[in-house]
């Protein structure tokens, strides 16, 4: 398998962000790495799956907490490399050797199997990371208690109700 063709290895900032109104939202994953930044837009259920997918390998690697984490230095990429892509997929695991989570990400117009960049990042980073992701993505549009989709502060037109009248969020 071919190697990553970007390695930040001294990650500094690593925080999930959303921008836009309720139910327009985009997402994303801004990254800082020595003078390198990556900002990698992402789907609301990818950064749901994710969060969840580090919680629960935090628990799963929770043995070897004591030891430190050394990432590899000599692999990061080139001073003032620019990274910014539309994921297509995201692996997501945890390397033994260093006690550091990995995350690689392929940019969705990158035809590469590479990896278009591998983040190396510590235990109390994906901790923080999950937290904030899933308050995130839980912190949209209230769900309409009848259909259970998601109701614009206007209302909706509930197709439990036909139709035939809006049920608006805080209603039953
Ligand atoms: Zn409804």
């Amino acid at each position: 398998m071919a190697g990553p063709q970007n390695e930040f290895t001294q990650v500094t900032k690593f925080i999930p962000e959303t921008f836009g109104e309720p139910g327009m939202r985009t997402f994303r994953i801004n990254v800082d790495s020595a003078s390198s930044t990556a900002t990698i837009w992402l789907e609301k259920e990818q950064l749901r799956e994710l969060s969840r997918a580090m919680q629960k390998l935090a628990e799963e690697t929770s043995e070897v907490n004591e030891v430190i984490s050394s990432p590899p230095t000599e692999l990061e990429a080139a001073g003032l490399t620019t990274l910014d892509f539309k994921v297509e997929r995201l692996a997501f695991g945890h390397n033994p050797e260093t006690n550091m989570f990995i995350i690689d990400a392929h940019d969705l117009e990158d035809d590469f199997e590479a990896p278009t960049v591998r983040l190396w990042l510590t235990r109390t980073m994906i901790n923080e990371f999950a937290r904030t992701g899933l308050k995130i993505v839980n912190s949209g549009r209230p769900l309409c208690p009848l259909c259970e989709k998601p109701i614009n502060s206007e209302g909706h037109y509930c197709v439990r109700k036909n139709g035939h009248r809006r049920v608006y969020p805080g209603e039953l």
